[in-house]
């Protein structure tokens, strides 16, 4: 039951000034939904990833399914996905009436294996089908290995859109996570490591696509005076308000990694030491943002699977959560295709994601590690930094 003293996962975190900016939107009336401080924050945006063009939308799930109709997607297509990932990541596949196919992650990063993606690629065009792209996701705010993966597509001539959705603020070599893909996506969900309590953004270099996923975004009207429209279209853009608040939380992204990796750096401090315990790797090509702590329990060396302790946490009234339970484990997928699987299936087993969001105290870390640390009986629990 929520009370005041609950501790969420990743709870919303204000830096300060996201009210000037929304006060700013109230004085000039742009409550409606465009105006300046969206054009703004696109622009903003730009800056820090890089991306030519940016588009700002209603959410993640809607940049994915604008992104994707605008690299080509279409009834038949099949859509190769990472099956480790959140289901906001590959249903919009479907609304395009394309079919899926999962790829596994490797145990080095988490995100999409390239070679298996290679087989997968194979194996749809062995069948005769098309591959329309492919969507790799950057977990937990690690970046995939795009290099590797556009090894794979460019060549065949398949477009790869990446989802950053979680990996706002993370690096991929010297670039902004996302940079590199032909287009990429970001979510601004109130549990991501910024928000703008519910958004997206669609960013690409290619000027064509980025101004027609504009009009689709806001139902594609014709240019005449009147209501007039010759395609199908959706309401997807982001409101001004919503904008307004993101403006405020740009501001403050630099401190929110910097303060998510020291969350990640104090657990590993505190429970790195115990039997059965390991921590999601850090892969040498990029800096990810650590928007969620994910521990791994061996049960029988530590004494207590996943489960049990996101039992014992959530009778202390602190919230926690398994890993992504993989998409080719998924009832509502159980027919599509998978290229490897195994590994997900083991993080998914093993893996638990802690309260990690920026505003915790050092007070409140500690009441999570004691927690976790007293599930094993058998070692004395290690010494621990501070964040
Ligand atoms: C959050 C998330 C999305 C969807 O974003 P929304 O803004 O919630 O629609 C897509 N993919 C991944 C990997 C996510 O974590």
């Amino acid at each position: 039951m929520p009370t005041s003293d609950r501790l969420y996962l990743s709870p919303p975190h204000m830096g300060g000034a996201e009210l000037d900016f929304v006060h700013r939107a109230f004085e000039s009336n742009f409550i409606a939904p465009l105006g300046p401080q969206l054009a703004e924050f696109e622009a903003e945006f730009s800056r820090l990833t890089g991306f030519a063009h940016c588009l700002g939308l209603s959410s993640g799930t809607a940049a994915i399914h604008l992104g994707l109709r605008q690299l080509g997607v279409g009834p038949g297509d099949v859509v190769i996905a990472s099956t480790l990932t959140f289901i906001g990541s590959v249903t919009p596949a479907t609304f395009l009436g394309a079919d899926l196919h999962f790829v596994d992650c490797d145990a080095a990063t988490w995100t999409m294996d390239p070679a298996l993606l290679a087989e997968a690629v194979d194996q749809v065009e062995a069948d005769g089908r098309r591959v329309g792209a492919v969507i790799p996701t950057d977990l937990y705010g690690q970046c995939s290995d795009y290099d590797a993966l556009l090894a794979v597509c460019h060549p065949r001539g398949i477009p790869l859109l990446v989802d950053a959705a979680e990996a706002v603020g993370a690096a991929y070599k010297d670039r902004h996570a996302g940079r590199g893909g032909d287009a990429a996506v970001y979510s601004f969900n109130g549990n991501k490591i910024i928000t703008t309590g519910g958004g997206g953004l669609l960013a690409s270099d290619d000027k064509a696509l980025i101004d027609e996923a504009r009009r689709l975004s806001q139902q594609a009207r014709d240019p005449a005076p009147h209501y007039q429209h010759s395609t199908i279209g959706y309401n997807y853009r982001m409101s001004n308000v919503a904008a307004a608040i993101g403006l405020g939380q740009l501001d403050v992204l630099a401190e929110r990694v910097a303060r998510r990796r020291a969350i990640f750096d104090w657990y590993v401090d505190s429970l790195g030491r115990l039997p059965g315990v390991s921590f999601m790797p850090e892969a040498a090509y990029g800096l990810g943002n650590r928007w969620l702590t994910v521990i791994l329990l061996d049960e029988a060396e530590f004494g207590a699977g996943p489960e049990d302790v996101r039992l014992a946490l959530e009778a202390e009234n602190i919230e926690s959560r398994p890993v992504w339970k993989p998409m080719h484990m998924q009832p509502v997928f159980r027919d599509v295709p998978c290229s490897g699987g195994a590994v997900s299936e083991g993080l998914f087993r093993r893996g638990l994601c802690l309260p990690s969001g920026t505003a915790m105290s050092e007070a409140e870390l500690d009441r999570v590690a004691r927690r976790v640390a007293a599930m094993t009986a058998t070692s004395p629990r290690g010494g621990r930094g501070t964040p």
